[in-house]
């Protein structure tokens, strides 16, 4: 069945302002590497944002992951408690370190990692936690960071989906010890590739520096006191994060705006569930996501099928991590479980029109 309208993509990156100017300016004076100016700048601007200290620019928001629990000396014989409900790239950078990442459930309201069962995962290895802001809605951090601080534990926020989001008035980034964010092509902003760690502990960005340039000696060139990685940041990346950082609170705004205007046209549909906003949260919707209830007339890979069928992209949830080969456990996590089989991601790009989002509504109250 072919569909006379165009094509909707689930996620496009919008890169009509200063982008090809600042890259290009990278391309005329030489500077393409992991030196030149668009590099600290992005740095200052994203740690402003936050309102944080430093910003330290890395490769992808995995490496600034996996950096972050090296930093804070995570290794072998640890245990770092993630939620089993996010993109596997939060488990993944602690399976790099030696450690072990222990899954927890998700809270029904928020999505997000349940502070409850968090507490009930806890044992003597345990070092540190990783909330994930899922969708752009952030995790309820203050029971988060109330165990950590009962059982001396690290917080770090995966902040990869959440730009911009508030947590009781206060950016995501500015909350956990160090911080991570990602700028890959689908994120709130985008470097193409790239990643940044946002904290406001002297300590921990030197040694985020010094570990993402091979643990080279600040004072002596080409002598390493340890073993580091090469997780730099190029300039060209960071000339289309300046860029992108001119736009910011326009993406953010945007995105609000597509999920009100999609909320105005869902809310009467008793069987789905619209995306949370707790109180005490600003989310950013990096996704527009809902639920299906068990009495929708379509199962959800029918309803993503039909979406096809109309030239509309859109995307399942998350497998939970501790279903997944690399993580298969045999545990249950039944909020994550359920939310991971009836929830969809639509299209969310900041370029949808108003009509784009009508069609895509209009869609999904055929079948219901
Ligand atoms: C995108 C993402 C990452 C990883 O970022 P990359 O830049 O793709 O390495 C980590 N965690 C979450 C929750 C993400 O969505």
């Amino acid at each position: 069945m072919d569909s006379p309208h165009r094509f909707i993509p689930i996620s496009e990156p919008l890169l009509s302002g200063n982008e090809a100017a600042y890259v290009s300016e990278c391309v005329r004076s030489g500077w393409v590497s992991s030196l030149g100016k668009y590099i600290p700048e992005f740095e200052m601007r994203f740690a402003d944002f936050c309102g944080v200290r430093h910003g330290i620019a890395v490769s992808n928001g995995t490496a600034a992951l996996h950096l972050a629990l090296v930093a804070l000396g995570i290794g072998p014989g640890d245990e770092v408690i993630v939620p089993t409900l996010t993109f596997i790239a939060t488990a993944n950078a602690v399976h790099y370190t030696g450690a072990t990442p222990v899954f927890a459930d998700s809270e029904a309201e928020t999505w997000n990692l349940d502070p409850q069962d968090v507490a009930r995962r806890i044992t003597p290895r345990t070092r540190a936690i990783i909330p994930v802001h899922i969708y752009g809605h952030p995790a309820n951090m203050a029971p988060i960071l109330e165990l950590a601080k009962q059982h001396s534990l690290h917080v770090i926020e995966d902040a990869a989906e959440a730009h911009g989001a508030r947590y009781q008035g206060k950016r995501v980034g500015s909350l956990g010890e160090i911080n991570a964010f990602s700028f890959y092509g689908n994120k709130i902003i985008t470097t193409g590739e790239g990643g940044l760690l946002t904290t406001d502990d002297d300590t921990l960005a030197e040694k985020v520096r010094f570990l993402r340039d091979h643990a080279m000696s600040p004072e002596k060139r080409y002598w390493h006191t340890e073993i580091g990685y090469n997780y730099r940041m190029t300039n060209l990346q960071a000339a289309l994060g300046v860029a992108q950082m001119e736009r910011i609170e326009e993406f953010i705004a945007r995105k609000r705006w597509i999920a009100a205007t999609y909320n105005q046209g869902l809310r009467e549909i008793a069987s789905i569930t619209l995306p949370p906003e707790a109180s005490w949260a600003t989310s950013v919707y990096w996704m527009y996501s809902i639920l299906l209830a068990k009495d929708f007339p379509l199962s959800r890979d029918e309803v993503m099928l039909s979406l096809r069928q109309q030239n509309i992209d859109s995307r399942p949830f998350f497998y939970p991590i501790h279903v997944q080969p690399p993580y298969q456990a045999d545990i249950s996590l039944p909020v994550a479980e359920d939310l991971s089989r009836r929830g969809i991601n639509l299209p969310s790009a900041v370029t949808l029109g108003e009509e784009d989002i009508q069609r895509i509504v209009q869609a999904i109250r055929e079948m219901a």
